[in-house]
């Protein structure tokens, strides 16, 4: 056998694949976001701008781009902020110009952002958003979780308790919903969401051209 005859098809050109990620504080969100990511070349996170400062050991351009309000309030007016929202006090925003690039070059991004952002971003992108909620196994779990963490203080702890019902709340908006039981499971769903999605028709920009060469290859038998 030839080495044309068994050798892989060159890629197909594609649409990235816009992956948000909601759920309520402490359901494990950024950790399954980290497993991702780190099993995972293709995909890339959104970093936010927020106003919020900065907890102990995140780190500025890598967690957040932490800026003030008066530049939160120019990159809104420039239109530089491809959704914005205010949780828990803090402004919020995904940069435009990253997101934008990475879509058009092929390139996938995940986005760690509340229920407001998801449905700016449904409205705005729908074609290339895949929407998934992360939920808590249970209400105990998710106190726990927020209290296990140290590094809000409690008067933060009890209002996003109180602000978890709220954002559940928006669970059926979303196209894919795990309940986040057990971090492996969990790992391999998020995997698994976007492999599939990253194999829909609708994505594959290069596909009608793939399918001509291979027809005309059949006739050829080339
Ligand atoms: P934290 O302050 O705990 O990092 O985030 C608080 C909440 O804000 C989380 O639910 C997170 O997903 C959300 N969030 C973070 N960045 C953005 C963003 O750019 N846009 C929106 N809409 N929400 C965000």
């Amino acid at each position: 056998m030839n080495s044309a005859a068994t050798s892989p098809h060159p890629p197909i050109a594609r649409r990235g694949v816009l992956l948000v990620l909601s759920s309520p504080s402490g359901a494990g969100k950024t950790t399954l976001s980290r497993a991702l990511l780190e099993g995972d070349g293709g995909i890339r996170l959104s970093i936010s701008v927020t106003t919020r400062k900065p907890r102990p050991g995140e780190v500025d351009g890598a967690d957040y781009i932490f800026v003030d309000e008066a530049r939160f309030k120019a990159m809104r007016a420039d239109a530089e902020l491809l959704e914005w929202a205010t949780v828990f006090g803090n402004s919020y925003g995904t940069p435009r110009a990253p997101v934008e690039a990475a879509i058009s070059r092929g390139e996938d991004v995940l986005f760690d952002i509340d229920w407001q952002g998801a449905q700016q971003l449904s409205e705005k992108m729908a074609g290339d958003l895949v929407r998934v909620f992360i939920l808590p196994p249970s209400g105990r779990v998710l106190e726990t979780r927020l209290k296990g963490r140290a590094q809000d203080p409690p008067d933060v702890v009890a209002k996003r308790m109180a602000e978890a019902a709220a954002e559940i709340s928006h669970w059926a908006e979303y196209d894919y919903v795990i309940v986040n039981a057990d971090l492996d499971t969990s790992v391999a769903g998020l995997k698994s969401i976007l492999a599939a999605e990253r194999l829909k028709r609708d994505r594959l920009l290069g596909l009608s051209q793939f399918v001509r060469d291979l027809q005309s290859g059949l006739e050829t038998g080339v």
